[in-house]
């Protein structure tokens, strides 16, 4: 077999989801590289039902219950972060390349915006100096609820 003309999938690494999932000891399946290389392609989080209808073009074989399970693998073992929508389902995106950030939501439409400082740092401090329980604090989810300019 000639590996030249399989590059993204040669041992060296060149398809960026397989790295992703090597890094962090995932097998590396089909099912898990498309959805990996699908939420890569997306700036911002998307939602399950988004995901699943860009994965309908990509890979149709991909069932519904093979997206959720891969998400909470993906999301156990730190390469996807889930984020709490509020009232709206909630959204998936890939860490890889991106520090620890919030977002705004606009609770009519759904765009959100990354956001890149932390407002709980500071917090979390005082929070771990503070308790009663736990020594350290490893981290936090805070999402922001507004509404962006276009539903203003
Ligand atoms: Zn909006
Ligand atoms: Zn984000
Ligand atoms: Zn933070």
């Amino acid at each position: 077999m000639n590996h030249f003309l399989y590059p993204q999938y040669s041992h060296g690494g060149r398809n960026p989801a397989q790295d992703l999932l090597w890094s962090v000891s995932v097998r590396a399946t089909s099912t898990r590289i498309s959805i990996v290389e699908a939420l890569m392609e997306e700036k911002a989080p998307v939602s399950i039902n988004v995901l699943c209808s860009i994965l309908q073009k990509k890979a149709p074989k991909i069932s519904q219950a093979s997206v959720y399970r891969t998400l909470e693998l993906l999301v156990e073992s730190g390469v996807v972060s889930r984020v709490n929508m509020g009232q709206m389902q909630n959204s998936y995106e890939i860490l890889h390349g991106k520090k620890h950030h919030h977002h705004i939501i606009c609770s009519e439409c759904g765009d959100i915006e990354d956001i890149e400082t932390c407002p709980a740092r500071s917090m979390s401090d005082y929070l771990a100096q503070n308790s009663k329980k736990f020594d350290a604090i490893h981290g936090h989810s805070l999402e922001f609820f507004g509404r962006c300019k276009k539903c203003a």
